[in-house]
């Protein structure tokens, strides 16, 4: 069997065809780089798959890898005229990591590999300059000690700056050629010390050493935390490039910088380069001297110049994108060392790939592709000024929950919020933690920050669903809601503080900061454009309110794919019939209370319909277990309020506190359970839903087509049940209005055996809509609000990798929403199939819903943007691999 390549030289890279997974980012970059005929130093890429190997082989880098690296490692000797260890023209190299995605945590760059005391001896005689070869050296042990060895490099910039110190130099470049031997001579023997070995003399050992490392590095605990915050899956391991050194320390003719092809904050078509004259990069990146402008380089040396700025148009035109690029001049000569495509600000995003279909180097669909739907979000909602926000040091830093930005006065509690925002205050709700009754807390203020939870906590949840800004889990403040405190390294904020949050950093300033307004026109709209032409998955948005079906509408949403009726009963009056109702003793008295509360649902219902997009409302029945609605059995004040109220007994309050006591609510007396001990409920609601269906039917002039959702559906019958009593109360109304309009019922399926069922349930129901958060809860046996406390020992230990309530798990729920949607449309090819989970606005799941085959995703308001562009990529991406097939 011929045994696989692990290792490819940069002139083979590209006709192989591998790709950044085979070769990583970088190692692609340069062999892309070499097929544009772009002058880079020489060298070869050892692939992805060796890692692998190496971690397979327990550790090791087998003997056939090796080899071959060595054989490349001869061949660059030839290209370059040098030796690897040799006496005469010494070939030096770098060894740099690079994974499919760059990632910081991974092992850093050593450069100058190669050096021993004889080799050092001869490059000091090539190149006439033995200051520079022992520079090179000292810096070469240095960085082998701290990097490929793991060792802190403290002690051993201790030793250069005693150096300096007893010699009274100020710069690095004061010291001497014979100082920096003593300081190699030092440096090795402190090696000998820690290790317990001479430093290695050998190259090769020194270069085996090296790449080792960089392996070692891809499971390093900073690495394995980016990995995770990032979705980047563990078996993708990193690839190592070996690389001819250039030095652009030579002198005044040399030099170093970095240079975009476009401006990365505008998109601007215009080069934006630094340059560093006699320096390593090195130099720059440790940020010990300042880069001068590009102009610099013009000056010095016009026809490197030229070549740099000739290189750089061919570069983009190669790549068809935006470059990142590093290069480095060594005696008038100039090298690239790097390109990646640049990262770049959501508004360059998209002017930059709006720029390249007008000059006719990428096509509408690419340019789909070339805009990270997440970065739309920056652009939803007004932000700080950036200059006057550099002014500000952030007091406190948590998890950037929900993007935008907001000013204000600070306040502990949901009351307070709305009495200051009536009495026409802009105000920061501030809590520990917060809960339904605060809604109406955040309704108010201008942004949220809590002390405790996740991303995927309440108030996360919540401020996301609203466009409102959070910062969640702030853990280092102590927020006193009674005392009306927040506590911040010993300095106390109280009401008459202002404060700044920042949702898109996760940053909260002292003070207030000027905002600028969202901007939704020009290079948005044609991307949405774009997005909305190639894309196949329907986006409909989840609206409690019709402040959000407006956002809804605003964003390009297509309809309403989830209208939760319970965040409409917090409201104070409305709380107080929802209370009587749950404290009923018979039917009537519960019959009665629920009438009373029927015109504000009528009520709410029809504003939705008046303010939905497109007039299409999936309202979802009553689904959260009543005690909800009741305060906890200790809270004494509160329990005697109602019962004063309600004209009842508090032991009456409490008994029935008690007894809807769950042992665990979750998976407790909720759903279309409520329905089947009390269908009066979803017969006021149902009919609650029609009425308001068919008043703005009228006043629209045409009809809408109501969508009534029953949640938690496990079984035909169940389900059948609960319809019968939807479709006894909307028939009994029509009829009552003589008016006849088409509707639909159908079910939430979030319990396994909903999904397992599917085939039986879509007998009955007309339509499905995946509740991924509770089919995620119940699928994996785990609940969200609990996950946070095990879920990152199974990161750490790379058994689960990501957060399935934020990007579905595929294996495992996926499976069942396959499942579920198969045996679904076998019973009836019409069913009409979504999402409505937090899932349904993450980009990864919505590539995974589209290859699926539903028909739309539903998300909140301010993801719909970039739930539109993820489903144009999905489909994008789907049809290409489809016509390679
Ligand atoms: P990073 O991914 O952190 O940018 P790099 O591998 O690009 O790491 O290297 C760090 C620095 O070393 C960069 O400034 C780079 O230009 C420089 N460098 C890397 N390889 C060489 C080389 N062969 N010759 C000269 N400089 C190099
Ligand atoms: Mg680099
Ligand atoms: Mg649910």
């Amino acid at each position: 069997m011929a045994e696989k390549k692990y290792v490819y030289s940069f002139k083979e890279g590209h006709a192989a065809h591998l790709g950044k997974d085979i070769l990583g980012g970088k190692g692609m970059g340069l062999c892309e780089m070499t097929a544009a005929g772009v002058n880079i130093p020489a060298g070869f890429t050892i692939t992805t798959e060796a890692c692998t190997l190496y971690y397979d082989a327990g550790k090791m880098i087998p003997d056939y890898v090796w080899n071959d690296i060595v054989a490349h490692v001869h061949e660059v000797e030839k290209e370059d005229n040098k030796e690897f260890g040799g006496t005469g023209n010494p070939l030096l190299v770098s060894v740099r990591s690079g994974a499919r995605q760059s990632m910081p945590g991974m092992m850093d760059t050593i450069l100058n590999l190669g050096l021993n005391d004889i080799t050092v001896a001869a490059l000091a005689k090539v190149t006439g300059n033995e200051r520079f070869a022992y520079d090179s050296y000292r810096r070469f042990i240095l960085m082998f000690t701290n990097i490929a060895k793991g060792h802190p490099r403290t002690e051993m910039d201790k030793m250069l700056d005693d150096l300096k110190k007893s010699n009274g130099y100020k710069l690095d470049t004061q010291v001497t050629t014979e100082q920096l031997k003593g300081l190699v001579a030092k440096y090795k023997e402190f090696y000998k010390n820690i290790f317990h070995e001479d430093f290695p003399t050998d190259p090769y050992a020194q270069l085996k050493e090296a790449v080792s490392a960089v392996f070692r590095s891809w499971d390093n605990p900073r690495a394995n935390v980016y990995r995770q915050m990032n979705g980047i899956p563990y078996e993708w391991g990193t690839a190592v490039n070996v690389q001819t050194m250039v030095f652009g320390n030579m002198g005044e003719d040399s030099g170093t910088g970095v240079a975009f092809s476009r401006n990365p904050s505008t998109g601007e078509k215009q080069i934006y380069a630094e340059f560093l004259p006699n320096a390593q990069g090195e130099d720059v990146v440790a940020g010990v001297r300042t880069p001068l402008h590009i102009d610099e380089l013009q000056k010095r040396m016009p026809d490197v110049y030229r070549q740099f700025i000739e290189t750089i148009k061919r570069m983009e035109n190669y790549f068809h994108d935006m470059q990142d690029m590093e290069y480095t001049v060594e005696k008038g000569r100039l090298y690239f060392l790097q390109t990646r495509n640049g990262k770049r600000t959501a508004r360059a995003a998209l002017k930059i790939a709006c720029d390249l279909v007008d000059e006719g180097l990428i096509d509408e669909r690419e340019a789909c592709l070339r805009v990270e739907p997440k970065q739309l979000n920056d652009l939803l909602h007004p932000t700080f000024d950036p200059i006057d926000e550099k002014k500000h040091t952030p007091v406190l830093k948590g998890l950037p929950a929900s993007p935008g930005a907001g000013t204000g006065h600070l306040v502990f509690t949901a009351e307070e919020a709305k009495a200051e925002k009536d009495a026409g205050r802009k105000i920061v709700l501030c809590r520990a933690e917060t809960s339904p009754e605060d809604i109406i807390g955040m309704v108010n203020a201008e942004a949220i920050i809590t002390a405790r939870g996740g991303m995927t906590s309440h108030a996360a949840v919540v401020a996301r669903s609203m466009g409102k800004c959070c910062v969640a889990g702030c853990t280092e403040a102590i927020i006193d809601e009674t005392k009306k405190t927040m506590i911040i390294g010993g300095k106390t904020y109280t009401e008459d503080d202002i404060v700044s949050v920042d949702g898109n950093t996760g940053e909260v300033f002292e003070g207030s900061i000027n905002m600028v307004p969202a901007d939704l026109g020009g290079d948005f709209g044609r991307m949405m454009e774009w997005a909305d032409k190639y894309r196949r998955l329907k986006i409909r948005a989840n609206c409690n309110t019709p402040t959000d079906a407006e956002n809804a509408a605003k964003f390009g949403a297509e309809g309403i794919g989830l209208c939760r009726t319970e965040r409409m009963f917090f409201a104070e009056d409305r709380i107080l019939n929802m209370r009587s109702m749950i404290l009923s003793d018979t039917t009537e008295q519960r019959e009665a209370a629920l009438e009373r509360l029927r015109p504000y649902q009528v009520d709410d219902f029809y504003h939705m319909y008046m303010s939905c997009p497109d007039y299409l409302v999936c309202i979802r029945l009553l689904d959260p277990p009543l005690h909800e609605f009741l305060p906890d059995i200790h809270e004494d004040d509160k329990i005697e309020k109602i019962a004063e109220t309600l004209k009842v007994s508090s032991q009456k309050v409490r008994d029935r506190i008690n007894q809807l006591h769950q042992a665990n609510p979750m998976m407790g007396f909720r759903g279309v359970r409520l329905c089947v001990a009390y269908p009066e409920i979803y017969r006021m609601q149902a009919t609650a839903i029609i009425q308001a269906a068919l008043k703005a039917s009228k006043d629209l002039g045409h009809d809408v087509e109501p969508e009534i959702m029953i949640p938690l559906t496990g079984e035909l019958k169940e389900f059948k049940y609960a319809k019968n009593v939807v479709i006894e109360a909307v028939e009994g109304e029509m009829k009552k209005e003589n008016h006849v309009l088409k509707y639909h019922v159908g079910t939430m399926i979030e319990i396994p055996r909903g999904a397992l069922q599917a085939g039986n349930i879509a007998k009955e129901a007309e339509f499905f809509s995946f509740g991924t958060n509770d089919l995620t809860q119940l699928t994996m046996g785990f609940s969200r609000d609990d996950a946070g406390q095990f879920l990152p020992y199974y990161y750490d230990k790379k058994i689960y990798e990501f957060d399935p309530f934020q990007t579905v798990d595929q294996e495992g729920v996926g499976e069942l929403v396959k499942i579920a949607f198969q045996r679904g449309r076998a019973t009836r090819p019409n069913l009409l199939v979504g999402v409505c989970g937090e899932t349904g606005g993450d980009t990864a799941s919505i590539e995974f819903y589209d290859k699926v085959g539903l028909d739309y995703v539903s998300c909140s308001p301010f993801r719909v943007p970039l739930a539109r562009l993820a489903a144009a990529q999905a489909n994008i991406i789907h049809e290409r691999e489809k016509g390679k097939k």
